[in-house]
């Protein structure tokens, strides 16, 4: 249809360009209701340690459960949570669901797991970030080496001489600092060593075409190689088959997360999987 003619592509670019405007206005609108009335619900994928195959802990993955959509993934609405500050609100909220999580684990027997959570740059645009983490840790009662953060590429490119202050008042909090997708932008391993980063994410892109594409494979061993050689943890994300997972054990990556293992569940899948497959890990063993 569209290639028609002319006039009618662009009658449908116009029509795409409204329906993304509605979209955002529909996100906005329903997403202010959403943290209040429940709608909002923290979803975790487990992470693997590759040479073991110990559980070592959790992402948090953040769902809304729509009354009439049905369930929106976070790509759907982060950047309009983002847009509208809404992130910093419902950033607080994750962080609190996934420290009870961890406890809640903890205190029925089923092992010292730690929980990770994606921030986006837009949280620290507020001065209170580093406080209200401390705040939550401390009234959850959680051990600040069972939460990890997951930072993006982006945030140190732009970092101010402010936020470089808020990932260190971070760091001394005790908490292990990630690179999410790693690789994706345009910051280098060398650039990391700036910031007291723990953890390297290499993002799902280089990982799924092991082992047809060469060029992945030598991509993801050289940064494997490189982050070991300057003290990182390497966790490999979107791992799906075996011979993914063989590769990486053999290039000595650290974590693994993915389909192959699990989906992001619900937080009574996850206890209810723990209690049918018992692990405790060991603090030496933690990522
Ligand atoms: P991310 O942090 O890179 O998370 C990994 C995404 O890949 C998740 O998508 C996960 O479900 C998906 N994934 C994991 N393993 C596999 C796999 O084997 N195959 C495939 N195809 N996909 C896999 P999800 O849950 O839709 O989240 C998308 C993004 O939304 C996240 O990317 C993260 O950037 C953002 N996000 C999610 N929750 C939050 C949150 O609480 N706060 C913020 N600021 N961002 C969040
Ligand atoms: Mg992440
Ligand atoms: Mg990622
Ligand atoms: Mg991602």
């Amino acid at each position: 249809k569209a290639k028609a003619n002319g006039k009618h592509q662009v009658q449908l670019f116009t029509e795409a360009l409204n329906a993304e405007a509605n979209y955002k206005l529909f996100v906005e609108n329903n997403l202010r209701r959403a943290l209040t009335q429940n709608e909002l619900e923290v979803f975790y994928q487990p992470k693997l340690c590759l040479k073991s195959g110990q559980l070592l802990g959790m992402e948090a993955l953040l769902r809304w459960q729509h009354p009439e959509k049905g369930m929106i993934r976070p790509d759907q609405f982060i950047s309009v949570a983002e847009e509208t500050g809404l992130i910093i609100p419902i950033g607080k909220w994750v962080v609190r669901q996934a420290c009870r999580m961890s406890k809640q684990i903890a205190a029925i027997g089923l092992g010292q797991l730690q929980v990770a959570i994606n921030l986006s740059p837009k949280q620290f645009s507020d001065p209170d970030l580093v406080g209200s983490v401390a705040a939550i840790l401390n009234e959850e009662q959680l051990d600040p080496r069972l939460l990890e953060l997951e930072l993006t590429e982006s945030l140190l490119l732009e970092a101010t001489e402010d936020t470089r202050h808020q990932l260190g008042r971070l760091k001394s909090l005790g908490l292990t600092l990630a690179m999410d997708d790693f690789g994706t932008g345009y910051s280098s391993l060398s650039y990391l060593k700036k910031f007291p980063i723990d953890v390297i994410k290499i993002d799902r892109s280089f990982i799924k075409d092991i082992p047809d594409n060469q060029d992945d494979m030598e991509i993801t061993s050289a940064v494997i190689a490189m982050a070991h050689n300057l003290k990182l943890k390497v966790v490999a994300e979107g791992i799906e088959t075996g011979a993914q997972l063989g590769f990486l054990r053999r290039q000595q990556c650290d974590v693994g997360q993915g389909y192959l293992f699990d989906k992001p569940i619900s937080g009574r899948e996850l206890i209810d999987s723990l209690r049918r497959y018992p692990c405790r890990p060991q603090a030496d063993q933690r990522l």
